[in-house]
């Protein structure tokens, strides 16, 4: 418990009573410890060794064991102010009114780094990615140890104040910001380790962007891991939700490449999960961290990075110009995405599409690009309009940066700024039934009503012969999507995007009664109310064993935003 004196603060108002006796940072009890009678923070002491005086501070009760007890009220309108020496650990008068003060309390008795409302570091610390959903945290802890998110998570549970982790806060809907206002926001910006060791085993802290994490391990012996390719995404939400790139068919998805992972919970505990140690918790991680409790650090098998790979994009101007050209494209693509003569674990593709008309198909080929060119284009290309064609063999860095659509990888690890007003949704095909000429047909005409919206489309190969991401299945990790041939993103800038951007899923949806969509968890679509997500994400059976997990390690729902497990 921390003292007076080793806080270093200074009391500048007090009110009721004697200075000498009575907490002045809502710690209570010990040899050396305080009493709470009279105290701003509350009369009560709690088992915890603070002072309080609701029911969620002192729950477990008064104890006399810890300081005085008493019922002896205190004015109201007493006011303490207590003002740190650290940069990053104070209480001001002017603390966030929605700030429940008995976690501001615990976290200043822990010594747990944090900043409020009225810092002026809070506005760029909980500046989303997403500026469309604004949420203002309660409080923002910035852990420099383990230890310091194992406090803030029982601050928070015994103040009643729901938890999420940031890693890189690019989540579509701002989860990692709460999803509500007043929650906490643990920001892992501190945890930036990227080592690899002898067995290409690669230990990563859970703040670590995309960028910095590649650059790592190749810095670390050429290494490599299976990622998407925008640098700034954080690996906290990125890995544990799916995390697909042009790699993900041969290598797997990200979350594939977790082989343990160092798990704070809801009581403050830090274990480690892996396949033999709290397996279940290991499972359901790989799916549902955000629920479960927060990764401090990710163990990723890494593997060597191949020394090149081929990388290709065609441009096409005269698909999007015809509904017959536009349909007939995507069977054929769809055709050659099935066929094993063609198609197999070397080969990624995707397209992107966009309301300036712009139809582009590109992909990776592990493989030359002499077997690229013998092997899949003429295949690939056959019947379609006539293209412009960028194929080129790359070192693997040289890949990573030309797919980031930036000149490095290299990210800040602290004042990240780049940020996007957006609403997307997905849309996972299962290889089943793939897209049909009827869904195809309706995603067009729907396309042509999107008058000034600016949107774009991206459909990712997942599926067909070969995909490593589909050889795996519920029994592996918390991650339902182990069936799609494709996964769409359907993305519109601003609000005033969001009725067109529902259209296209609807369009899509209602032209193919007969598939069973699903969405994707790293897509995350704020517009669903949680029933309709879980049922999305994840499916009956792996959403009830979650909701298993959940109520035997987090039953009071620490971890929580509007989707989460239980919510
Ligand atoms: C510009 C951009 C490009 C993208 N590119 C791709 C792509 O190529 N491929 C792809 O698959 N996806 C892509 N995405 C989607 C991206 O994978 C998800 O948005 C991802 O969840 C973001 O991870 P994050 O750590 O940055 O997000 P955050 O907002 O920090 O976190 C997202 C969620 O995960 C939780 N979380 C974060 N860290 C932890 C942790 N350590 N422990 C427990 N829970 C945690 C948060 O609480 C929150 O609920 C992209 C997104 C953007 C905005």
């Amino acid at each position: 418990m921390r003292t007076f004196s080793s806080l270093g603060v200074a009391l500048l108002s007090l009110g009721v009573v004697s200075a000498q006796t009575v907490s002045t940072d809502a710690t209570c009890g010990g040899t050396v410890g305080f009493t709470c009678q009279g105290s701003t923070f509350g009369n009560c002491c709690s088992s915890n060794g603070w002072c309080g005086s609701t029911a969620a501070y002192c729950g477990t009760g008064c104890q006399s064991g810890f300081g005085t007890c008493t019922s002896t009220s205190v004015s109201s309108s007493t006011v303490v102010k207590v003002v740190s020496t650290s940069s990053t650990t104070k209480i001001s008068a002017t603390a966030s009114p929605t700030a429940p003060q008995s976690a501001q309390q615990c976290l200043n008795g822990k010594n747990v780094p944090y900043k409020m409302t009225s810092d002026a570091a809070y506005a760029d610390l909980v500046e989303p990615y997403n500026l469309r959903l604004p949420y203002k945290p309660a409080v923002v802890v910035i852990p420099t140890t383990n230890q310091h998110i194992q406090d803030a998570v029982v601050c928070a549970s015994q103040a009643g104040i729901k938890v999420q982790a940031k890693s890189g806060g690019h989540s579509y809907a701002s989860f990692s910001s709460g999803g509500k206002d007043g929650s906490m926001m643990i920001d892992l910006q501190s945890l930036q380790t990227v080592s690899v060791d002898a067995a290409g085993v690669a230990t990563v802290g859970g703040g670590v962007r995309l960028g910095n994490l590649a650059n790592g391990i190749w810095n670390a012996g050429k290494r490599a891991l299976s990622h998407g390719t925008c640098p700034g995404v954080g690996i906290g939400g990125h890995f544990t939700h799916g995390g697909y790139g042009h790699t993900s068919r041969n290598y797997g998805l990200a979350m594939d490449q977790i082989v343990a992972a160092d798990v704070v919970l809801a009581n403050g505990t830090l274990i480690k999960a892996s396949s033999t140690q709290s397996p279940d918790i290991f499972w359901a991680i790989r799916g549902a961290a955000e629920s479960i409790g927060i990764v401090t650090t990710f163990y990723l098998q890494t593997r060597p990075a191949p020394a090149n790979i081929t990388y290709l994009q065609f441009s096409f101007t005269d698909i999007l110009k015809s509904k017959t050209t536009f349909t007939n494209t995507w069977l054929h693509l769809q055709d050659v995405a099935k066929n094993a003569s063609v198609t197999n674990s070397k080969l990624s593709f995707g397209v992107y599409m966009d309301n300036y008309g712009t139809f582009s198909l590109s992909g990776a080929y592990f493989g030359s690009v002499a077997d690229f060119n013998s092997t899949v284009r003429p295949e690939l290309l056959r019947t379609l309009p006539t293209s412009t064609a960028t194929v080129e063999s790359l070192s693997w860095y040289d890949y990573l940066v030309k797919v980031s659509g930036s000149t490095t990888i290299q990210v800040p690890t602290t004042g990240y700024d780049e940020h996007d007003n957006f609403f997307a949704k997905s849309l996972t095909v299962p290889e089943s039934t793939g897209l049909t000429s009827a869904g195809l047909d309706a995603l067009y005409d729907y396309l042509q009503t999107s008058g000034s919206i600016d949107y774009y489309v991206i459909i990712n190969l997942y599926g067909g012969p070969g995909s490593a991401i589909n050889s795996k299945d519920t029994a592996f990790a918390a991650y339902s999507d182990r069936n799609s041939l494709w996964v769409l993103q359907n993305y519109g800038a601003t609000a005033a995007s969001i009725p067109f951007v529902n259209g296209i899923n609807s369009a899509i949806i209602n032209a193919q009664p007969q598939t069973s969509f699903g969405a994707y968890l790293n897509y995350v679509d704020p517009s669903y109310d949680a029933a309709t997500a879980h049922k999305l994400y994840y499916s009956t059976a792996v959403y009830s064993r979650l909701a298993t997990i959940k109520s035997q390690v987090d039953p009071k729902s620490v971890f929580w935003n509007p989707q989460a497990i239980g919510a």
